[in-house]
């Protein structure tokens, strides 16, 4: 669906134009007037009708404007595990267990994706990729983004590789715990070619830059993970980067992790990323629960970033990621749902709202602040926008910045039976609301979304693929790879038993005690 013609209009009983104004940010009867794909102004509803008379409106008057959210960190998986047949649990023992995923063709992940996102009210997504497998990470990559943008969400797209631990951290010492016949099996899995990794990688990259980087779309880099990474790879990113493109990595996500950079470098992992100049303004860490006192002030001294995945660091038994620490210390955080989220759903809403409590524990001073919903609201909009490559130009609603606003039904929030007027709308929206209570999506001055049914995306079809797919069941070659990797899972467990010990003994959120 093309951009409207001419200006028109998205009115609101509330609109809530700046999350960083707290209430001034929050307009009564206001509306937005758009042209093409921005904003083109922004205040009373009988003032922007009167100026742009005979413009189509968009709302009923009685909802609730705001900004799309972001998600600034998916794999684009587009259903969780539990819908492909396996639980989640630790990380270390999760990449085995992943294996007896289905693995469903990219535009089928993308279009469930967008489905997911757009119908919870998230305008803008970062899918980060595991393309590692040469040719075939190549044309998945393709295959969805163009799925992502026929659907009219907006994107930022990462490819994202590994040069190293692959199999599993310290990968060489490791493979010499493994039994023979295992060790054969294993064997190009922990000696690969790295020259051909990093060629293929920066080759995918380049093409991927020059097709669809630009104006509505961005391409960022991804080392997929800081302890799956080599020094040269590393500073290959921060030259290509030059600085001003995004680089998004998974740090830090657990305390074997965290033990695993002492290991490896001899020092702490973000003192390492620093010194091959990976801490930086233009670098998000996805997790970084892991993290140290002193690694967060080098990070907010950097101006660095972190994607908070909430829920799906609870559902693999990572923890919390100390985020009202970062805040202070000048960490940009932004909100990421990591294909695992609270309802099983990629509800952006609730992993708004999950961030808004998760986070609220930090302190007994009680004067301290809580986390309100005008932050947890930043974090999911504005910071998202900054990592995801967009900063300015997505995450409020102001003129000139990109028309990318959803209307919410407030029908539950605020008659159910009744709201008392002196609530703030935001607090009850965070609170309250759900990503069944948003109606309308508009993602770049195209409406993608309205009366909760998509525009640009055909979704009985796509479920019904999914169906057929998923019931022909696993092919061979993939359950023998898994049942492979399966026998493999005791030898990691073994092989990490204890390296986490020392590593959690000093916790930023004390939530009780023994003694
Ligand atoms: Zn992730």
């Amino acid at each position: 669906m093309k951009a409207m013609n001419g200006t028109w209009l998205m009115r609101g009983k509330h609109v809530l134009t700046d999350q960083r104004k707290k209430e001034k940010g929050v307009l009564r009867d206001g509306a937005i007037a758009i042209e093409g794909d921005r904003i083109a102004a922004v205040g009373g509803f009988s003032e922007l009708e009167k100026k742009y008379s005979g413009a189509r409106v968009l709302g009923d008057g009685k909802q609730l404007l705001m900004p799309g959210l972001i998600d600034a960190h998916s794999h684009g998986r587009g259903m969780s595990p539990i819908q492909k047949g396996v639980k989640n649990d630790f990380l270390e023992n999760a990449l085995f267990d992943w294996a007896y995923m289905h693995l469903l063709p990219p535009e089928l992940c993308a279009g469930m994706t967008a489905y997911h996102h757009i119908r919870s009210g998230c305008t803008l997504l970062h899918h980060n990729g595991f393309d590692d497998d040469g040719p075939i990470g190549r044309s998945r990559a393709h295959q969805a983004i163009k799925v992502y943008l026929d659907s009219g969400v907006r994107l930022a797209f990462s490819p994202g590789v590994r040069d190293e631990s692959k199999l599993a951290l310290d990968e060489f010492a490791f493979f010499k715990t493994l039994p023979a016949d295992l060790q054969e099996w294993a064997k190009p899995r922990v000696q690969y070619d790295k020259a051909q990794i990093e060629a293929d990688y920066f080759a995918l990259y380049a093409e991927l830059l020059s097709r669809y980087d630009g104006g509505d779309t961005r391409i960022l880099l991804s080392p997929s993970w800081a302890h799956g990474l080599t020094e040269k790879f590393a500073r290959r990113v921060v030259d290509t980067a030059a600085g001003k493109t995004q680089i998004h990595m998974h740090t830090l996500q657990s305390p074997v992790q965290k033990a695993y950079g002492l290991r490896r470098h001899g020092k702490p992992t973000m003192q390492w990323l620093d010194e091959v100049g990976l801490v930086a303004k233009n670098v998000t860490f996805g997790h970084a629960i892991h993290v140290t006192q002193a690694d967060i002030e080098l990070m907010g001294r950097r101006g660095a970033s972190v994607t908070n995945h909430p829920s799906c660091n609870f559902i693999m038994r990572n923890g919390i990621t100390p985020v009202m620490q970062m805040r202070k210390a000048g960490v940009t955080v932004a909100m990421g749902m990591d294909d695992k989220t609270i309802n099983d759903d990629e509800d952006a809403v609730m992993e708004l709202r999950m961030m808004h409590k998760v986070h609220r524990l930090s302190s007994y001073e009680l004067t301290e602040p809580p986390m309100d919903a005008y932050e947890a609201l930043e974090i999911a909009t504005i910071n998202g926008a900054r990592v995801c490559g967009f900063d300015g130009q997505v995450g409020a609603l102001a003129p000139g910045m990109k028309a990318d606003a959803v209307l919410v039904d407030l029908e539950r929030v605020e008659n159910e039976p009744w709201l008392d007027p002196r609530s703030d709308i935001v607090e009850a929206f965070v609170q309250r609301a759900m990503g069944s209570d948003v109606d309308t999506v508009v993602i770049n001055g195209r409406v993608a979304m309205e009366q909760r049914r998509l525009k640009m995306l055909g979704v009985d079809a796509l479920f019904r693929e999914v169906r057929e797919f998923c019931s022909k069941g696993l092919p061979e070659e993939q359950r023998k790879r898994a049942e492979m990797l399966a026998r493999i899972k005791p030898y990691a467990q073994k092989w990490y038993k204890g390296w986490d010990e020392p590593m959690v003994n000093e916790p930023f959120y004390r939530v009780n005690s023994r003694i």
